[in-house]
């Protein structure tokens, strides 16, 4: 494993699960094998921030007071990047945001990074209360978004899954870093289906006025942790910064969730209360998205309801609403 590591951050520059003093894992770029972690449950942050960055710059500007000029991205400097060890819910999410950033026009950043990314997949070998994957249609070793899927055996050693010819490339360019595989059991987490996800969309069509809504989201104190910690929430703000005459247009995260995300510059909010900003995340997710982009915008991974400081839990509220 160490060896394929090593391979792999050869030429790319790779993210990993590291465990931080706290206990806390997240991915980050890490080009030394011996810190990653592979029995972790769930990173606090999820892996978009390899395909869509916190903070992401658009293009630099000078202004002058006779001319103004403008400079591009070279997107063709963006690295290749391996991802090392997401989960099916992570890399499922890749997917996700694609049918977002790529549905009508297509997002030139997001999708060079994609482009430039292989993801070296790991199956689920552990779950918790909040894991819900299974009721939006993944499993703890779907293979969906992974190039290549590591996949836990009980004598301790990782079966090799290719997934793509990303992953076929990496076997021939390195097939003396894979032995062949000798049949030893498989260690995947067992996540139960708490909901249909189709009846959760069906039912939502004529859930808008339903007083579900506010009773359900009186205590959110609109933080926008849900957003900030989700694989899928792809809103963005643009802004501008400059210092003197030079500057640049970035784009950041954003969440549906906070008052001023909806704010007109006349004073008018269509989202005035918190209800109706907690109605749009799960709408969007749940109605809207299988509509206009035929998927989900949700995996199951339930980092929101563990991030929530006031005990929200999106999947307890989506089991009530596949039968309102
Ligand atoms: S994390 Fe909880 S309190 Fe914060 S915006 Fe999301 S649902 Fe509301
Ligand atoms: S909405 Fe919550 S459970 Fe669903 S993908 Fe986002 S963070 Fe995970």
């Amino acid at each position: 494993m160490a060896k394929l590591y090593a391979k792999l951050s050869e030429d790319r520059k790779i993210y990993a699960p590291v465990e931080a003093s706290d206990k806390k894992v997240n991915y980050q770029y890490n080009p030394d094998f011996k810190d990653v972690t592979f029995d972790h449950l769930q990173s606090t942050l999820s892996v978009k921030n390899v395909v869509f960055p916190k903070v992401e710059n658009l293009f630099y500007f000078t202004n002058s007071k006779t001319e103004s000029s403008v400079t591009d991205i070279d997107l063709d400097k963006i690295p290749e990047v391996v991802l090392w060890g997401a989960h099916p819910c992570d890399t499922a999410a890749y997917d996700v945001l694609r049918s977002i950033f790529c549905w009508d026009i297509k997002d030139e950043f997001f999708a060079k990074r994609l482009e430039k990314l292989t993801v070296v997949g790991l199956a689920c070998s552990t779950s918790d209360a909040y894991c819900f994957c299974t009721s939006v249609g993944i499993s703890p070793d779907a293979v969906k978004g992974s190039d290549i899927l590591l996949l836990k055996l009980e004598n301790g050693d990782y079966k090799v899954s290719i997934i793509t010819e990303k992953g076929k490339a990496i076997l021939e360019q390195s097939p003396d870093l894979f032995e062949s595989y000798n049949n030893e059991a498989e260690i995947v987490a067992t996540v139960k289906q708490r909901f249909d996800y189709k009846q959760v969309t069906e039912h939502l069509k004529d859930s808008f006025e339903n007083p579900f809504w506010v009773n359900n989201s009186l205590r959110c104190v609109g933080c926008g942790a849900c957003a900030y910690v989700c694989p899928t929430c792809a809103c963005f703000d643009i802004q501008d910064e400059a210092q003197g005459s030079y500057g640049r247009r970035y784009r950041s995260w954003d969440s549906c969730g906070f008052g001023l995300f909806t704010l007109h510059t006349s004073g008018h909010n269509p989202r005035e209360v918190q209800s109706q900003r907690w109605r749009q995340r799960v709408m969007h997710k749940f109605s809207y998205m299988p509509e206009r982009n035929e998927s989900l915008g949700c995996v199951g991974c339930g980092r929101c309801s563990r991030a929530c400081p006031v005990d929200m839990n999106i999947a307890e509220q989506l089991e009530v609403l596949q039968s309102i």
